[in-house]
């Protein structure tokens, strides 16, 4: 499964998670309305959890998830 990414709307650049501003352009970064933990399956609707790409509930950044071969 793809990860959700912030994704430029000026240059359509994805971004890492933590960035309110592309790195390319400068345009500021658009976020998907929620975020799904893919360790846990629990859905933040927490700005701040989208922006940082963090689960409350596993208390961990899902970019740690370790990937299920
Ligand atoms: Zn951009
Ligand atoms: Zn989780």
């Amino acid at each position: 499964m793809k990860k959700p990414k912030a994704a430029c709307a000026g240059c359509g650049a994805e971004q890492p998670y933590g960035q309110i501003r592309c790195d390319v352009c400068g345009e500021p970064l658009v976020f998907p309305v929620s975020l799904v933990c893919p360790r846990c399956g629990a859905e933040s609707f927490n700005l701040n959890d989208i922006v940082e790409g963090y689960c409350g509930r596993c208390h961990q950044f899902v970019d740690d998830a370790p990937v299920k071969g």
